[in-house]
């Protein structure tokens, strides 16, 4: 344990040297960013290893699983629904093949036919069982499916707020930053933190403060586009990702989101209390920028600068970047 805070701190050391040295601004996520960076370059694997294996654990298996068993139970429930057809389709043609000895042993005064006739009915009878069964088979795996699919959503989903959890918000900027990249198109990130949270938390106490963030979780939600995903991304903060969308359009959007939360008012579980909050956002798109955690550091960066600049405001990407002399 010793020897795990010695590396700590050596890691720590080097991280903010860094930071200082790229004269970045130490917001919490650079930090974040820089710290397991350090960890690598210093190949502090045991430190790695506590900070990132249950998560990438639980990922990973959650995945394995679902590789596994949901494209098989999807393409069994497939199989077993063609065999069923066709059983059905077998017992159609016995039952007509029935009719028809039926009618040829009554035209010939049952020479000898009635032996056939009980075979092909056992058969049907047999066939039909199959089909039952095979119907049943079919619901079990369906259910089986179902359990796995809520087992993802759960995996990726905020217990609080039913939002989308940090996990997710991960693998879809990471995907989104992909996809935007080889089509060549951009898209936009939003962060919000709510302004002194701890202080409303501290005065109103943890339940009104989760309340709030649900409503907030939700207010979010009903404030963007379908194609926009919103996420819990720690805490009280909150990210919004929004495809095909350059600066611009995000920031028109930060601004509505921003004025809704301005005009809504909370209220407590009891309905007695009617509460305020404001929350300060930071913009960022994905223009030049070469990968998924370069644009949350931006986005990072604006949000930082609204804190600085009194919160309950937006800054996007464009009131810190250095300003092109030859545009
Ligand atoms: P700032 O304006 O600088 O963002 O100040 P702040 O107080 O919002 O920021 P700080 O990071 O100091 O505190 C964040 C607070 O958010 C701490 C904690 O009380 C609160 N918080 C984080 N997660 C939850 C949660 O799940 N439920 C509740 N009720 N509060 C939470
Ligand atoms: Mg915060
Ligand atoms: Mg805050």
């Amino acid at each position: 344990m010793e020897n795990l805070t010695k590396d700590i701190a050596e890691i720590a050391r080097v991280a903010l040297k860094k930071i200082v040295s790229e004269k970045r601004l130490p917001t919490p996520h650079i930090y974040e960013m820089e710290f397991i960076e350090a960890a690598e370059t210093l190949k502090k694997d045991r430190v790695l290893k506590y900070l990132t294996e249950d998560e990438k654990n639980l990922e990973q298996q959650i995945q394995a699983v679902l590789d596994d068993t949901g494209g098989l139970l999807s393409s069994l429930q497939i199989s077993l629904g063609m065999f069923e057809e066709d059983s059905r389709g077998h017992i159609a043609v016995m039952d007509e093949s029935i009719e028809s000895i039926r009618s040829v042993s009554d035209a010939m005064q049952g020479a000898g036919l009635e032996g056939l006739l009980s075979e092909i009915t056992k058969l049907k009878d047999t066939n039909h069982q199959l089909v039952e069964s095979l119907s049943q088979t079919r619901e079990e795996l369906s259910s089986k499916e179902k359990t796995l699919r809520d087992l993802e959503n759960l995996a990726q989903t905020d217990p609080l707020t039913q939002l989308l959890n940090r996990r997710s918000w991960n693998k879809q900027l990471e995907e989104e930053f992909e996809r935007s990249s080889r089509y060549h198109h951009v898209f936009s990130v939003i962060m919000l933190d709510i302004d002194y949270f701890k202080r409303f938390n501290d005065f109103y106490g943890h339940p009104v403060g989760d309340a709030i963030l649900r409503k907030l979780g939700a207010l979010l939600k009903e404030s963007v586009r379908k194609i926009d995903a919103v996420f819990r991304y720690g805490g009280e903060e909150f990210t919004v990702l929004l495809p095909e969308t350059p600066l611009s359009v995000a920031r028109t959007v930060a601004e509505r989101i921003h004025k809704k939360i301005n005009t809504t008012v909370f209220v407590d579980a009891k309905k007695r209390l009617e509460l305020k909050v404001t929350a300060s956002l930071g913009v960022a798109d994905s223009e030049g920028l070469n990968t998924p955690s370069a644009i949350l550091e931006a986005a990072d960066q604006a949000l930082y600068l609204s804190k600085q600049s009194g919160r309950n405001c937006i800054r996007t990407a464009l009131d810190f970047a250095p300003v092109n002399s030859t545009s």
